[in-house]
């Protein structure tokens, strides 16, 4: 699903010529950006498995900052505030809906793993279709 987050970006890239490009670039990469950052300190959890059909061996446990609609839109607000007064407000707002892209997507090829509030006894999604 990789790919598809960058042509997310560059379909806003397109729609919105004026943005610096890398705002969205970076915007709809957030949440896997967050991601390992959280799994370093411990905030996340992943745990290997070989038995995983889809995710080649990564079962995510647990990572409601990163990779939920919810807290992770929550959390790109803090980047689209700065960027809504260093570069333009539509900087700030395109950040955090390519971030929030990055959640719909994620939904497509993700177990049902994706939780959606980020808070607790969340429900979580995902329609694990394979990506070949
Ligand atoms: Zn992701």
């Amino acid at each position: 699903m990789f790919i598809g987050h960058f042509a997310i970006a560059y379909v806003l890239i397109r729609l919105f010529p004026h943005v610096p490009p890398l705002v969205v670039l970076i915007g709809v990469g957030f949440p896997d950006i967050l991601w390992p950052i959280l799994i370093l300190f411990g905030v996340e959890q992943a745990v290997i498995n070989p038995n995983s059909p889809l995710q080649k061996y990564i079962t995510f446990t647990s990572y409601p900052f990163s990779h939920s609609l919810g807290l992770t839109s929550i959390i790109a607000c803090i980047p689209g505030v700065v960027l809504a007064l260093t570069i333009t407000p539509l900087a700030g707002i395109l950040f955090v809906a390519a971030s929030a892209s990055h959640w719909f997507l994620d939904t497509v090829v993700h177990l049902n793993d994706l939780p959606i509030t980020g808070l607790r006894r969340d429900k979580k999604v995902g329609f694990g279709l394979e990506v070949p």
